[in-house]
């Protein structure tokens, strides 16, 4: 790895402070070794993708937990935190090199977008002209395309001021890229905050009509070791209802009541308890059990192995419950374990699947003059 380093905020200053200690002739990389413990942020020269610099940025809070974030897909590359003994586990699949992620990554921690998820048949009408799409997911269009916003370099900036400790990210996304129509102006803010909440505020505007479904897609296993799967984590989701799917993963269109299903969250449930009865496993749009449009928790992780919990907390309508079902064991972490099937599991906030096909549900179009705006909190804890 490139040790280049620059530091933010109080990791600056500590950073600062500590290299006058440093070994000789080593100093820079001793307050490199303090700075991450500090709160604030670091970067770190981690290689080139499109002929444009890629960094990875350590964003730590005051509790020493560490969020790792590069502006090559905005992808969160390992969260370390706390279990209720004190020792620190990384809680989200990744990769330790850019190479890793630009080989063979299932949008590992990535941002999401144009469109998160699915659109039937890559196509898509708006005011009368049929845009299509790349089908890169069987008939499907998956994740905005081969080249989504997960796989392209973001504009980064650290943000210190005023003790916060956030990364601003912006990418233009061309009128025709992926063959979504206007040019889509994105900001994606990650704020790690000292309750260890990782905040990610999402906005976008556009000069022509499109469609935006922008989501975050990391992989949890609250455990902080993948050879634990997360069939054992409890998984608590305020939603009445999902959306059946087809065979495609398509939804049908409707939106089916929880009651008597294993889509019965509402009351905290083991996952691997009704998988079985799941066909493929858990991949499926919840309808949030909404009560304003502003922020509501939404769904609650729990790994008793570890006491770690995860809270989801967001504006958007839907959340996406994937447990890992194609995780398929050719994947491995930076330790070297191997990311088995279910071995970790995702919950994307987001607007629900091919939304610009179905009607009744709620819309993600959005046109010149409006602007985009949501914001999900993931608040990683130790249960007391
Ligand atoms: C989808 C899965 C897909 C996965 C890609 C999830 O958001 O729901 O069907 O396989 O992303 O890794």
């Amino acid at each position: 790895m490139i040790m280049i380093k620059k530091m933010f905020g109080t990791a600056l200053l500590l950073g600062m402070l500590f290299a006058g200690c440093g070994e000789a002739g080593k100093p820079g990389e001793k307050a490199v070794d303090m700075a991450t413990a500090a709160p604030g942020i670091s970067e770190t020269d981690w290689g080139t993708a499109d002929g444009k610099p890629v960094k990875l940025y350590t964003l730590t809070n005051v509790n020493g937990t560490t969020v790792k974030i590069t502006n090559y897909g905005g992808i969160i590359t390992s969260w370390v935190t706390k279990d209720k003994a004190g020792n620190l586990g990384n809680v989200v699949m990744g990769f330790d090199s850019l190479s890793s992620y630009q080989q063979a990554s299932p949008y590992f921690g990535a941002i999401i977008g144009r469109y998160g998820n699915r659109i039937g048949k890559g196509t898509f009408a708006i005011d009368g002209t049929t845009y299509k799409l790349a089908a890169n997911d069987g008939p499907n269009h998956l994740h905005g395309g081969p080249k989504g916003f997960d796989k392209v370099v973001w504009d980064a900036q650290p943000d210190t001021t005023g003790g916060n400790t956030s990364l601003i990210l912006t990418y233009l996304s061309k009128d025709g890229e992926e063959g979504y129509p206007g040019n889509l102006k994105v900001k994606v803010v990650y704020t790690l905050n000292d309750g260890d909440g990782l905040v990610m505020d999402y906005s976008a505007e556009t000069d022509k009509p499109t469609v935006v479904n922008l989501t975050n897609h990391s992989y949890f296993n609250l455990s902080g070791d993948v050879s634990n799967t997360i069939l054992n984590h409890q998984l608590q989701v305020n939603a009445d209802k999902y959306t059946p799917v087809d065979a495609t993963l398509i939804p049908t269109g409707s939106m089916v009541d929880v009651t008597g299903t294993p889509f019965d969250f509402r009351t905290p449930f083991k996952i691997g308890d009704r998988i079985a009865n799941v066909e493929g496993g858990y991949d499926h749009n919840f309808v949030l059990d909404r009560h304003s449009t502003g922020m509501e928790l939404v769904a609650t992780l729990y790994d008793t192995i570890s006491g770690r919990q995860l809270e989801v907390i967001t504006t958007e309508p839907g959340l996406q419950f994937y447990s890992g079902n194609f995780l398929n064991g050719s994947l491995k972490t930076p330790d070297g374990k191997t990311i088995v099937k279910h071995g970790a599991l995702c919950l994307e906030t987001q607007h629900f699947p091919d939304s610009p096909n179905k009607p009744d549900f709620p819309t993600t179009l959005l046109k010149p003059g409006e602007k985009y705006s949501t914001q999900t909190i993931y608040k990683i804890t130790v249960r007391l």
